[in-house]
């Protein structure tokens, strides 16, 4: 068996008049980020990450944001793409971990409900998602709560 790690990162821009969705979940907010899908921080990086591990390219290669197909989609199926595309190649995802990085507002009490979102979409358990969540302690855009990012790491196995 093989084990193999990849990286994944995503910003948005954070404008009224969005709908806020981090990690396959709504959270009241009145701000939300802009971007051609549902503009999803935690699943695109999360998605970059998996692909990286696998060396199948990044979430652009797969969903290019000038495919109208992909106008306002559900980030949460750009994963279940992902996850396979993994399958194909005898991948499988051992774990994932998250840093969400914003200022407002708080995403600690909405990790259940994402990690049940995001394990459903990648068909693993959510023990194998791991989420933490910073602020940017009021320093640059995402402190001043002009935008939302994610870093993620995913480990993968091969047999
Ligand atoms: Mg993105």
């Amino acid at each position: 068996m093989s084990t193999r790690c990849g990286i994944g990162y995503d910003l948005h821009r954070l404008a009224e008049g969005r709908k806020l969705i981090v990690g396959g979940i709504e959270l009241p907010f009145d701000k939300g980020p802009v971007g051609h899908s549902d503009g999803d921080v935690l699943a695109h990086a999360m998605c970059d990450a998996l692909l990286g591990a696998a060396g199948l390219g990044d979430i652009g290669t797969h969903f290019p944001d000038t495919d109208p197909k992909w106008k306002g989609a559900n980030s949460l199926l750009f994963l279940e793409h992902a996850k396979n595309l993994l399958a194909d190649k005898n991948f499988a995802i051992e774990h994932v971990d998250a840093v969400v990085i914003t200022e407002k507002p708080k995403l600690g009490p909405h990790f259940p409900k994402m990690r049940e979102a995001l394990a459903k979409a990648l068909g693993v358990s959510s023990d194998q998602i791991h989420l933490k969540a910073k602020t940017n302690e009021g320093v640059d855009a995402i402190g001043r709560g002009e935008a939302i990012a994610a870093h993620v790491v995913a480990t993968l196995s091969s047999v």
